[in-house]
């Protein structure tokens, strides 16, 4: 099998087949690329190395060109491929929705060139990266949609790759001078490097990113669904049945970051999405940290989802992330998190501290009995993971057939 390096050599060598690209929108910088040499090759290197597309196979016409999608004003027709090729994927026609020309117009009221060593820390590129590197992407390459969000760095769009076979990602843009402002260069760097290598079908995937001079363009696997947070504004709280289903995608998805020595640290509901059959993507890895075997004492993330540990400033470790399980079982089920005092902040740490825990009655007795578990005073007697995948409470609404059940004890 190929190796990774000698794919990104081949990928560098070959040019993705494109016209002289004419159909920008106007106001965008027209990006064009050499005319292909070997457009099968690359389909097929993109198809199995850059970023599997997520959605199941469906119908393109006889030709292999798609419908029209729409980019600004003009319906734009992505290129055809010089020829069909046989063994890339068929992908359907998704409709990415309007484009109302976001990026371009952010770009001229925001964010300033940096310069130095904040320039250099922010030169994102994962074609030129030291692991799992891709092709090299620029704006121009993407057909854009509809505005799916906006983060305090910039926009997210729904956007779909011009070239074959269309991957439809999130193309989240981050402006660098406002990063240097917050003074969280590192911090991103370290986000985009952790979640850049992580696979996991709860764990939203990056396949990608690219930068230019003011901008980081980050492309984030799509999550149809949105945000978690939002559904639980929407119904206040979720059934139990619910809960259990997303608690066990969430135990199966720290399980995995723990074997990759990766803590999350900030687990609440406003960093999870939801993927286009409704299951949990965790999304956010700003406070993760990589974590090889030493324990760290900086005080970060919601008060809310702390655990004693870190409110009371002691060392800790990734039982953070089981402390923080019991507080999103318990909120997903109750609609409010264990510890909350409106009074303020204070209340909050002291409750958190003494484990000052009341569960409302309604709750049913297993779900009673996980929460308690996890929200244990002492790390080490907080429930494991691989328990927490086998508990009562999670085994009654996982479904028959389901693929995700939790290894056999060893
Ligand atoms: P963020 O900058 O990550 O806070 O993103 C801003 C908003 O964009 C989120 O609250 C979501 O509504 C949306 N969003 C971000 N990433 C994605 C994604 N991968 N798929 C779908 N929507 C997203």
């Amino acid at each position: 099998m190929a190796s990774i390096n000698s794919v990104t050599r081949q990928l560098g060598a070959l040019e993705i087949s494109s016209k002289p690209n004419t159909q920008a929108a106007p106001g965008r910088p027209t990006h064009q690329k050499k005319p292909s040499q070997n457009t099968g090759n690359v389909s097929k290197l993109l198809t199995k190395f850059a970023a599997p597309h997520p959605f199941p196979a469906a119908s393109h016409n006889k030709t292999g060109s798609v419908s029209s999608v729409h980019t600004g004003k003009q319906n734009v027709r992505p290129p055809s491929p010089v020829k069909t090729v046989p063994s890339a994927p068929r992908q359907p026609t998704i409709d990415i929705g309007h484009y109302d020309g976001g990026f371009e117009k952010e770009n001229e009221k925001r964010g300033e060139k940096v310069y130095g060593a904040a320039a250099e820390e922010l030169a994102l590129d994962s074609s030129v990266a030291h692991e799992r590197p891709t092709r090299e992407w620029h704006l121009t390459d993407f057909d854009i949609g509809r505005p799916l969000g906006k983060g305090k760095f910039g926009h997210v769009y729904m956007v779909r790759t011009k070239t074959e076979p269309h991957y439809i990602v999130a193309l989240k843009c981050l402006y660098k001078s406002e990063i240097v402002q917050s003074r969280v260069e590192k911090q991103i760097r370290r986000e985009i490097e952790i979640q850049q290598n992580l696979r996991h079908p709860n764990v939203l995937r990056l396949y990608g990113y690219f930068h230019d001079e003011k901008r980081i363009f980050l492309m984030l696997e799509f999550a149809g669904k949105g945000e978690l947070y939002k559904q639980l504004m929407k119904h206040h709280r979720f059934t139990e049945r619910r809960s259990s289903r997303y608690i066990d995608q969430m135990a199966d998805a720290l399980s995995y970051l723990h074997s990759k020595h990766v803590i999350h640290r900030d687990i609440k509901p406003e960093n999870l999405l939801l993927g286009i059959n409704g299951e949990l993507k965790i999304g956010d890895f700003g406070w993760s940290v990589h974590a090889p075997g030493n324990r760290r004492t900086t005080l970060c993330g919601t008060l809310d989802y702390l655990p004693p540990e870190m409110v009371e400033g002691r060392e800790h470790s990734e039982k953070v992330d089981l402390w923080a399980l019991g507080v999103l079982t318990y909120e997903f089920i109750v609609g409010t998190p264990p510890f909350e005092e409106l009074s303020g902040h204070n209340a909050t740490y002291k409750r958190i501290a003494k484990v000052d825990l009341r569960i409302p009655e309604g709750v049913s007795p297993e779900a009673r009995d996980l929460i308690t578990k996890l929200l244990q005073y002492d790390p080490e007697k907080r429930l494991p993971l691989s328990e927490v995948r086998r508990h009562p409470w999670i085994l009654k609404y996982r479904p028959k057939e389901s693929t995700t059940a939790p290894p056999q004890s060893s």
